[in-house]
């Protein structure tokens, strides 16, 4: 239904709602509020300085407002509860003056300081609440308010719409879950806490029950896809692995033969490799490819960033150096005439492996014999760009690596559709890497640490959150950060700067200069979170690291200790959590992402939200892990039985489903 049927949502509305990804009622409906606010507004003031309460006031004095900083201003203004008067501040509200007229009655939200007879407000509801009240929040855009969400939602509610229920009635009769149409009432206007529990539940069940039925339809699927089967010339491989410079690690070679193994049969490889940063995929999938290349079809490897594909066209590069292969690069920033080449090249089949970012997902490449397609940083592509680069080929096989290091049980849960190699064990020779929390004002330590690193002939990562100037003083930025460095090293040192919004020629400059060594420190946001590989670097400096989430910081440090030197990772943070100090005490990825998992939740464990395989509206698999479980069973049950057979919604869901993989 359409959106301008509801009342009150006008065009300019409707254009604010697509940012919110709404198109429809239907959409509409299914924006479920992130949270409830309780009001239970009372006229009496708490003395406990604690405590957040809502009191209803009368404006007694005038407002004024005083501006602090930039972006950052205080109204302040008397009101009257209970005869007494109270002075109310409230930050970055000065918009809110014109509205706070004399006599008003208002209702606010906040703490009281008894001794200073002072209210810190954080909201200020302008009409006045009266009576207990729950009021669904939504996420909002600029130009939209919550009580347009709350009026609009209303509306909806009462439209002729049925949502479909993706929970089949067996299950719904089973659990004895209420009907989606109710539950959406509960959601968008509750009348009570057990009523947004009842609908949560379903809701999360509902949504989970839909997620896990695609993975293991697929998975179901994958088991019976046909591949390329291919004889493989094994004496080469292994010829090639005796001639590296290291010898591979159980756990390398484990996943190299299962590669091998899904490469010979008839099966199509859906294979992911999953290990902690450093633990040494590259070399993995380095091998397989020339496996495939061998027995005569093309290989190709997409990365996520234009960085990481040529860091990896270069070490291939240099592997392959006495090898007749043809390799090629393929990134975005290329020159057209030069691009038009190496297309002609792949097309024609004169390249045996290529190696790219997103650009290869271009309708213009097209492969002569593409037999292997490789993706590293899997989480950071969307499902179905991983989909639309196999697609590129007939039967072709599928290697995925990934390094986020999530909990084995969540694991197999989350990649269910795959089958998965671990490489658990880091290539003899590493070192833990030596890592401290530090505050701000131990920088003096640190600047010496990162001096005598230099003066050993090694290089160091600094990272900072943020690229321009920012209002808050505590974010370091990277121009910021440079000048103070070079205050404090005068000449001694190099310092390169990296962020994402230079151009990227000017990056790879950078990056060479660093790669050769010209550049001691290097300086930048997190674009090098991703692979990375610069093995004289041996110190990796995070600022504001209570930023981060420990799986980004975990992916950072792993920018260093890359050989056998001692390296060390200093997390410089103002606030003393007990996050960050599980990175002290830990290397390892795993045990760093349980941990994350206990304290955080989902949040950016994954590092998969840009792609939105593995975003949620309700659920959240830490917290509804036990429900997911449940789902899993029960999903099975229903492909097994053949009951989706019966369902329309999931038969609607497979046929999308073939006719996309
Ligand atoms: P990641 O798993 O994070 O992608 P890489 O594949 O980039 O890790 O490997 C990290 C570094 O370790 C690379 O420089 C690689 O050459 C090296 N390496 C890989 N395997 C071994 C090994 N078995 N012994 C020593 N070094 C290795
Ligand atoms: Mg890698």
């Amino acid at each position: 239904m359409e959106l301008s049927t509801i009342k009150g949502l006008g065009e300019k509305n409707e254009k604010l709602l697509q940012q919110c990804d709404i198109f429809s009622v239907e959409d509409l409906l299914s924006y479920y509020p992130y949270r409830y606010e309780f009001l239970n507004p009372s006229t009496k003031l708490f003395s406990d300085e604690k405590m957040i309460q809502a009191v209803n006031a009368v404006i007694e004095g005038e407002a004024k407002v005083s501006y602090i900083r930039r972006n950052f201003n205080s109204l302040r203004f008397r009101v009257l509860i209970e005869n007494k008067i109270v002075q109310v501040s409230i930050f970055n509200r000065a918009f809110l003056k014109p509205n706070l007229t004399l006599g008003r009655e208002i209702t606010i939200i906040g703490k009281y300081n008894e001794k200073k007879n002072q209210f810190v407000a954080n909201d200020i509801k302008l009409n006045v609440v009266k009576e207990s009240k729950i009021t669904p929040v939504y996420h909002l855009v600029r130009g939209l308010k919550n009580v347009n969400f709350e009026n609009w939602m209303l509306d909806a509610l009462r439209k002729p719409i049925t949502l479909v229920d993706k929970i089949p009635d067996h299950y719904l009769e089973q659990y004895e879950f209420i009907p989606k149409s109710k539950a959406l009432q509960y959601l968008h206007k509750p009348q009570s806490a057990e009523e947004v529990k009842r609908a949560r539940l379903r809701l999360i069940y509902e949504e989970l029950f839909d997620f896990m039925f695609k993975i293991l339809y697929l998975k179901e699927k994958e088991t019976k896809a046909l591949g390329l089967e291919r004889d493989l010339d094994i004496k080469k491989v292994e010829e090639f692995i005796s001639s590296l410079p290291f010898s591979l690690t159980e756990d390398q070679l484990k996943a190299i033969h299962d590669g091998l193994d899904d490469l010979q049969s008839e099966r199509r490889m859906n294979r992911l490799i999953l290990g902690d940063v450093g633990s040494g995929k590259t070399i993995v999938a380095t091998l397989l490819m020339y496996a495939n290349v061998l027995a005569g079809y093309q290989s190709v490897m997409m990365a996520p960033t234009e960085i990481l594909a040529t860091q990896h066209y270069l070490s291939l590069l240099k592997l392959f150096e006495n090898y007749p292969l043809h390799l090629e690069l393929l990134v975005g920033s290329m020159k057209v005439s030069e691009k038009r080449k190496v297309l002609e090249r792949i097309q024609t089949g004169q390249v045996d492996i290529i190696i790219g970012t997103h650009a290869l997902l271009s309708e213009q490449v097209e492969f002569a014999n593409l037999g292997l397609v490789v993706t590293d940083e899997q989480h950071r592509f969307g499902v179905n760009q991983r989909k639309n680069l196999q697609n590129k080929g007939y039967r072709s096989d599928v290697l995925y690596l990934s390094a986020t290091p999530i909990p084995r049980t969540y694991a197999l849960t989350i990649y269910g559709d795959m089958d998965t190699s671990m490489i658990e064990v880091k290539p003899n020779g590493r070192k833990p890497i030596i890592t401290k929390l530090r505050k701000e004002q131990e920088l003096k330590e640190v600047l010496a640490a990162i001096y005598e690193e230099i003066k050993l002939g090694h290089q160091v990562y600094v990272v900072a959150p943020l690229i321009e100037e920012s209002d808050s003083e505590e974010l370091k930025d990277v121009n910021l950060l440079k000048e103070k460095f070079e205050l404090a090293f005068r000449d001694k040192v190099s310092i390169g700067v990296l962020h994402g919004k230079m151009k990227s020629n000017l990056k790879d400059e950078v990056m060479k200069s660093f790669e050769q060594g010209d550049c001691n420190i290097l300086i930048s946001t997190t674009v090098i979170e991703v692979g990375v590989d610069v093995k004289n670097a041996t110190m990796m400096v995070i600022f504001n690291a209570e930023r981060f989430g420990l799986a980004t910081l975990h992916q950072l440090r792993g920018r260093v200790g890359r050989n056998d030197l001692q390296s060390y990772c200093y997390l410089i943070s103002n606030q003393d959590s007990e996050r960050l100090h599980v990175l002290e005490e830990s290397n390892d990825g795993f045990y760093i992402s349980e941990k994350d998992f206990e304290l955080r939740g989902q949040g950016d464990l994954f590092g998969v939200n840009q792609s939105g395989d593995m975003t949620f509206r309700v659920a959240d698999l830490k917290r509804d892990y036990k429900i997911l479980l449940q789902v899993k069973k029960d999903v099975a049950e229903f492909l097994e039985s053949g009951a989706y057979l019966r369902n329309s919604y999931y038969m609607n869901l497979v046929q999308t489903i073939d006719f996309t993989n």
